[in-house]
């Protein structure tokens, strides 16, 4: 079916994402999309990692609908509300407790890119220094300074000039067993001096998830941990797209064992897919003065009502989500090792954690056709990587295992088809 409506013709042609989708949805529940002609779609996207529990979860639905026939504030700005209390003090009894964690909570504003601006904001203030270190691949947003740390050349150019103030590391480039230890990068740093060039924070993603599903060891986030504290840099972990759980723990960075100083949440946060963003920081990092950040759209009750249900819901006894999540990945991967086995492992490997996933095709327009060959089938998929050339599978934590199944059934399929 052709989509030649006032999505072509009056929409900017900017938009990137569902572009391979020529269809119009209408409803979704659970891991179903459905559209306006009445096909159903499994949905292996999740929204980009922010419906983590699914579509119109129903305890989430119940929450909310409570809250708006209760006619609770939908537009609190900073004002002290039920709904933000519930948040915070569930917030640090199913969150921060539990992982004997010490954050101070800061609603940055409604997107991942508001946290991401805040956190660089947060380092160079604290530290007095402009340049952050950032990775290849990575991707933290689309605003200036967001953009000045991630490492697509394409995005970047969307902004038109050079980007400064990032400086760019190459992301978990050891070999197996070689010990990281970045020996290299504290010669650089030390060549240039201690002035203004020295970086002030190192922001990263443990698993890339729009760079191409690159998973960084643990091994290597410990010794990045290190070499923070041995430069005298803030550690900021973007958990944006790995965070609530999508690796299995709540944080993506439990598994390392490491503390970030500076933390940043969005996406699934939220559970609805509402707007809703955080940066968490080390207590004696809130060093901000009343205002010096801030924005219109940073207290959205309702999303904080949806998300303190899915704190509740899904939380509170975190082994169950974990096991869960990690059973589900367990899944995936043995379809993948069936569906690479047999290409006879030719161009073509995959990588993953918890229940975040890439197939890699050495043909790099075949994640493509694949992607749009699922759509076909009823499967919904995208791409991910700098050229699009890997499949990315992020299906609900809460997917069925039998609706997994037949995701992956389809993934065989259309691999089969191109
Ligand atoms: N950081 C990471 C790791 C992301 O994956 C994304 C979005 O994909 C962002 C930041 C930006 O978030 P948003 O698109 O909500 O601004």
């Amino acid at each position: 079916m052709a989509l030649v409506s006032i999505f072509e013709t009056l929409e900017s042609e900017v938009r990137s994402y569902c572009r391979g989708w020529p269809t119009v949805f209408d409803r979704a529940q659970g891991s179903h999309l459905h559209d306006e002609a009445g096909r159903t779609y499994l949905d292996f996207f999740s929204g980009a990692g922010s419906l983590n529990y699914g579509h119109n979860n129903p305890v989430l639905k119940r929450a909310l609908l409570d809250y708006i026939e209760h006619d609770g504030i939908t537009h609190g700005l900073d004002m002290a509300t039920t709904a933000k209390r519930a948040f915070l003090e569930c917030f640090q009894d199913v969150v921060l407790r539990p992982r004997d964690l010490s954050y101070k909570v800061m609603f940055p504003g409604p997107t991942g890119t508001n946290a991401v601006e805040a956190a660089l904001k947060l380092a160079r203030k604290v530290k007095g220094r402009e340049s952050v270190v950032s990775f290849t691949n990575a991707f933290h947003g689309m605003s200036l300074g967001s953009l000045a740390v991630t490492g697509n050349a394409f995005k970047r150019a969307g902004a038109g000039i050079p980007l400064v103030h990032g400086t760019p590391m190459p992301f978990d480039n050891y070999l197996d067993g070689q010990v990281p230890d970045f020996l290299w990068f504290e010669r650089l740093l030390e060549d240039q001096g201690s002035g203004l060039n020295r970086p002030a924070a190192v922001i990263v993603e443990t698993v890339q998830g729009e760079g191409g599903i690159n998973v960084a060891r643990p091994e290597w986030l410990r010794a990045l941990r290190d070499l923070c504290d041995r430069q005298d840099m803030l550690l900021i972990v973007d958990d944006i797209q790995m965070g609530c759980g999508r690796t299995g723990a709540f944080f993506s960075f439990e598994e390392a064992g490491i503390t970030p100083d500076i933390v940043t949440l969005s996406k699934s946060i939220s559970g609805y897919g509402l707007p809703m963003s955080l940066c968490l920081f080390r207590p004696e990092l809130d060093i901000w003065e009343p205002g010096e950040h801030n924005g219109t759209f940073r207290g959205n009750s309702p999303a904080f009502v949806t998300a303190t249900a899915a704190l509740n819901t899904y939380w509170v006894d975190s082994r169950l989500m974990e096991k869960q999540t990690l059973a589900r990945g367990e899944q995936v991967e043995q379809a993948l090792l069936s569906i690479v086995k047999g290409l006879g492992h030719r161009g073509v490997s995959y990588r993953g954690r918890g229940l975040v996933w890439g197939m890699e095709f050495d043909d790099k327009t075949r994640a493509g056709r694949i992607c749009a060959r699922a759509f076909e089938l009823g499967l919904l998929l995208e791409t991910s990587g700098a050229q699009g050339e890997v499949v990315k599978l992020l299906p609900p934590l809460v997917i069925p295992p039998d609706d997994l199944q037949e995701g992956l059934g389809i993934l065989d399929r259309a691999v089969g088809d191109t």
